[in-house]
C-alpha cells in the first residue's frame, strides 16, 4: 500500500468509490470522471505505478485483470456490443495516478482509436 496513492486508498477503505467488483487480486469500480457511457477503472490491489513496473512475477494479477475486465464487461452488458481496455503510461500517454489500472469503456460507439497530432 502507498499512502499517497489515490487507488490503494480507495483498496483500503480509506477513499470513496462506486466499486462493481472485487476478489482476492483485482478490484474494479467506477471511474470519476466517465468518458463513455460505461466506464470502469480494472485495478490490481497490489500497487505497481505502471506498465514499466511488471515483471513475470506478475503475471497472474495480468491475466486477473483481463479475466476481471471480461466478467464485468458481462456484468455491464456491454460484452457483445465490444468495449475498449485502454492502459495509459508514462507523460505522454497523460497517466496521471500511477497506480496500474486498465480503463473499460464502452455503452456506446466509442468512434476510431486515439487522437494525437501528425508528425
Ligand atoms: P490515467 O490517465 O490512465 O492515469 O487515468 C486515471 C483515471 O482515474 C482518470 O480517468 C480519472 O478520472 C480516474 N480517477 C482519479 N481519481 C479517481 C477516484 N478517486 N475514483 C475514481 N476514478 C478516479
Ligand atoms: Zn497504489
Amino acid at each position: 500500500m502507498a499512502r499517497d496513492c489515490i487507488f490503494c486508498r480507495i483498496i483500503a477503505g480509506e477513499a470513496p468509490a462506486d466499486v462493481v467488483y472485487r476478489d482476492d487480486a483485482v478490484i474494479a469500480f467506477k471511474d470519476i470522471m466517465p468518458r463513455a457511457p460505461v466506464h470502469i477503472l480494472v485495478v490490481p490491489l497490489e500497487h505497481i505505478a505502471s506498465v514499466n513496473d511488471l515483471a513475470e512475477k506478475h503475471a497472474q494479477t495480468v491475466w486477473r485483470m483481463f479475466r476481471v475486465a471480461q466478467v464485468v464487461a458481462e456484468k455491464q452488458g456491454i460484452k457483445s456490443t465490444g468495449y475498449r481496455l485502454v492502459v495509459n503510461n508514462g507523460p505522454d500517454s497523460g497517466q496521471v495516478v500511477f497506480h496500474l489500472h486498465m480503463h473499460l469503456l464502452g455503452g456506446a460507439p466509442l468512434g476510431p482509436f486515439g487522437a494525437y497530432r501528425r508528425i
